[in-house]
């Protein structure tokens, strides 16, 4: 089902509104940078690969068919990302007396426990860096033949230099070569590399080193950045719709993917570049190096010296949802509870919306509030206006609940239908008490201790209702006596 025939997603770049055609329909190619699993993610990667989910799910919700590759990284992967240094899962493993690939399968365990904690979607195809060798083998030799690439001491380096000479290699980030080079640190005497700005596609092993390959050059590994266009391209194409990841991999990482796909095969490799921004820590960007990381299951357990207590994954992801994907995100314990309080109450209105009681007449024009969906989504996924339109919805159940508005049968079916496909299936977000035991039990404790008040109203014992109300309420507990009956909620 295509919703809105009028869609005008992907702004991001152009800011002009435009109809969204799949590329290569039918359909949608998305590939978004996957986690470099040698540790625990944290929440701040968390936050991009929700956002993603997000906008898979709302192209799902078109009725798009999405080809969505997220890649595991697992190989490559230097110290400081640059071309020398360590190779941080062989540094791991030794550390921890493991083969490497041991380190790559218990994080990429953990990493999909805590997507599926966050009620993410897995991706279509999710290709790992280690088994596609031969693919980056294949683009770098491509590359070498298009004379873009030259080999030093068995490594084999892009030159840049030559590639500006057609192509604005700044390009993504909208920067001259002069400030590429300004910030770039000068050649060391040793270095092998011509041109300061040159990076690596394939880096020869030194004796030391565990995760090596043989290809064309000896044995080596590849570069981090070969990787993700082998894999993008195998799966998606020389050019596809959008790739996606966090902000800090455009300038370096995402510059050079496409200076690799239009040296291997002369066509730009991306339509739309999406870029989530970063979540931050007292506006310090949370990473890994800076050690002010929360791991997901510190901030489910409230286990970790910033944290005040513990918070539910559904809350977690409500509160990245109120940010738009591309502005900045400052962790806050106050932030957070409100944002847990704000869920709460979507949670206890779609319950309420289940038993609204319908009129002759609306007192709200719904068409236009479910319009107001969609017309947010497809400004560039704003998903804060489409929660501040979902509030808008849960102010209307809660004032027809009250009497005080009224709904017909026709928009009751159709906020109902609305709402919930944008709450559950937009958002991703679920009723954290219908999923667990403890919630359905705390349901039905609830249904009895509400019968049992109802039933000492009824006999005019005030003295045992209130109680009971008083006793909840100390308990956390609330409970309101509306028309329809007795309502309850975790305050
Ligand atoms: P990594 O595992 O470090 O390669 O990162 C996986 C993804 O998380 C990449 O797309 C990064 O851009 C993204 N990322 C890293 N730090 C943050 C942060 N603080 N906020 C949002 N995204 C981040
Ligand atoms: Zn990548």
């Amino acid at each position: 089902m295509i919703a809105q025939n009028n869609l005008s997603l992907f702004n991001t770049l152009t800011r002009k509104k435009e109809k969204f055609e799949p590329l290569n329909a039918p359909f949608v190619g998305l590939y978004v940078c996957g986690p470099t699993v040698y540790s625990d993610v944290h929440l701040g990667n968390c936050r991009t690969f929700i956002s993603f989910d997000l906008i898979y799910r709302y192209l799902l919700h078109l009725g798009f068919k999405v080809r969505y590759v997220r890649n595991i990284t697992d190989a490559g992967h230097l110290e400081g990302d640059r071309d020398e240094g360590d190779d941080k899962f062989a540094k791991k493993a030794r550390l921890e007396q493991l083969e490497p690939m041991e380190i790559v399968q218990r994080y990429t365990l953990g990493f999909h426990d805590v997507m599926r904690a966050f009620n993410t979607l897995p991706p279509s195809i999710e290709p790992t860096a280690t088994g596609h060798i031969l693919e980056q083998i294949e683009m770098t030799k491509k590359i070498i033949e298009n004379g873009y690439a030259y080999e030093a001491n068995g490594s084999i380096y892009f030159d840049v230099e030559k590639y500006t000479k057609e192509h604005n290699y700044g390009e993504l980030t909208n920067r001259k070569l002069e400030d590429l080079l300004e910030n770039t640190r000068e050649l060391g005497g040793q270095d092998e590399k011509k041109g300061r700005l040159d990076f690596a596609l394939w880096i020869k092993a030194k004796p030391e080193h565990i995760m090596r390959w043989p290809s064309p050059w000896g044995w080596g590994f590849p570069g981090w950045h070969i990787e993700c266009s082998a894999m993008s391209t195998k799966y998606l194409g020389d050019t596809f719709d959008i790739h996606g990841g966090g902000m800090d991999l455009q300038a370096t990482h995402h510059t050079n993917e496409i200076a690799q796909s239009q040296a291997c095969s002369h066509k730009a490799p991306v339509k739309y570049w999406l870029h989530t921004n970063m979540l931050t820590v007292n506006s310090v960007r949370m990473s890994k190096s800076a050690g002010n990381g929360f791991l997901p299951h510190e901030l489910f357990t409230g286990n970790h010296p910033l944290l005040e207590k513990g918070y539910s994954p559904m809350a977690v992801r409500f509160f990245m949802m109120q940010t738009h994907y591309r502005s900045t995100l400052d962790f806050s314990n106050e932030a957070l509870q409100a944002a847990e309080k704000g869920f709460a109450k979507l949670m206890t209105a779609l319950k309420t919306l289940k038993q609204l009681k319908t009129s002759a007449t609306s007192t709200s024009n719904i068409t236009a509030l479910v319009e107001a969906f969609y017309t947010a989504m497809n400004d560039d996924f704003n998903s804060p206006i489409l929660i501040a339109n979902l509030f808008e919805a849960v102010r209307i159940i809660n004032s027809v609940n009250d009497g005080k508005e009224s709904i017909t049968i026709a928009d009751l079916n159709s906020l109902q239908t609305t709402v919930n496909t944008f709450v559950f299936d937009v958002l991703g977000l679920h009723d954290e008490s219908e999923n667990n035991n403890g919630g359905k039990a705390l349901d039905t404790v609830m249904q009895i201790v509400i019968e049992q008040r109802t039933e000492a109203k009824k006999r005019k014992d005030f003295a045992t209702s209130d109680q009971i109300r008083d006793l909840l309420l100390a308990g956390g507990i609330s409970i309101k006596d509306t028309k329809e009956g007795t309502i309850w909620q975790v305050d």
